[in-house]
């Protein structure tokens, strides 16, 4: 089932995710409808605090973007990041493996919104599999910007606050008129 994707201004978005303990059904049950959520929505990434859960969970598929590539090492070695598709992060570990580049980004949370942010170009990663199995891998491209998005999201941390300053200045309406949006819409509910 489809989840609503809840935008900038509500507080969980803010909230640090819980560690979750055991895969039981109900996470089981949510990492399908987020999968369901994310494609509806055409995103590459979704975090449980978008569909409104503070948790460590986070699922991904760069799959459908063809103009930006992905790179995947297992074990030190080169691997195919589709077949990789579609991920599920549960309580990630994301530590920095490259020099820092510059991309573009946006976020579901923030409808027409889009910047570039700088992060590292690769990242070692360890985590749970959907079934509380523990796996790591280092991502590069596409695929390291994707999981260091959704992870700063498990924080509470939004890629408004990785802008540069010029950037976040010159969408500083864009952004406050969100939020006045999404309290204002939440006020009348
Ligand atoms: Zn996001």
């Amino acid at each position: 089932m489809p989840l609503p994707v809840v935008q900038y201004g509500e507080p969980v978005l803010r909230k640090k995710g819980a560690r979750i303990e055991s895969v039981t059904p109900e996470v089981t049950r949510l990492i399908a409808d987020m999968f369901e959520t994310m494609r509806l929505e055409r995103g590459v990434g979704l975090a449980a605090q978008q569909v409104g859960h503070a948790l460590q969970l986070t699922v991904i598929d760069v799959r459908g973007v063809k103009d930006r590539p992905s790179q995947l090492w297992i074990s030190g070695q080169p691997a195919d990041a589709e077949a990789f598709m579609p991920l599920v992060l549960i309580n990630p570990q994301v530590t920095p493996a490259g020099p820092p580049v510059k991309g573009p980004e946006g976020c579901l949370s923030f409808p027409e919104i889009y910047a570039d942010i700088e992060r590292p170009g690769e990242v070692d990663v360890t985590a749970w599999n959907d079934r509380g199995e523990p796996f790591t891998f280092r991502a590069g491209g596409l695929l390291a910007r994707a999981v260091q998005h959704e992870v700063d999201h498990l924080n509470g941390i939004l890629f408004i606050d990785r802008m540069d300053s010029t950037t976040r200045r010159e969408l500083k309406p864009e952004i406050e008129a969100l939020q006045a949006a999404t309290r204002a819409a939440k006020a009348s509910r």
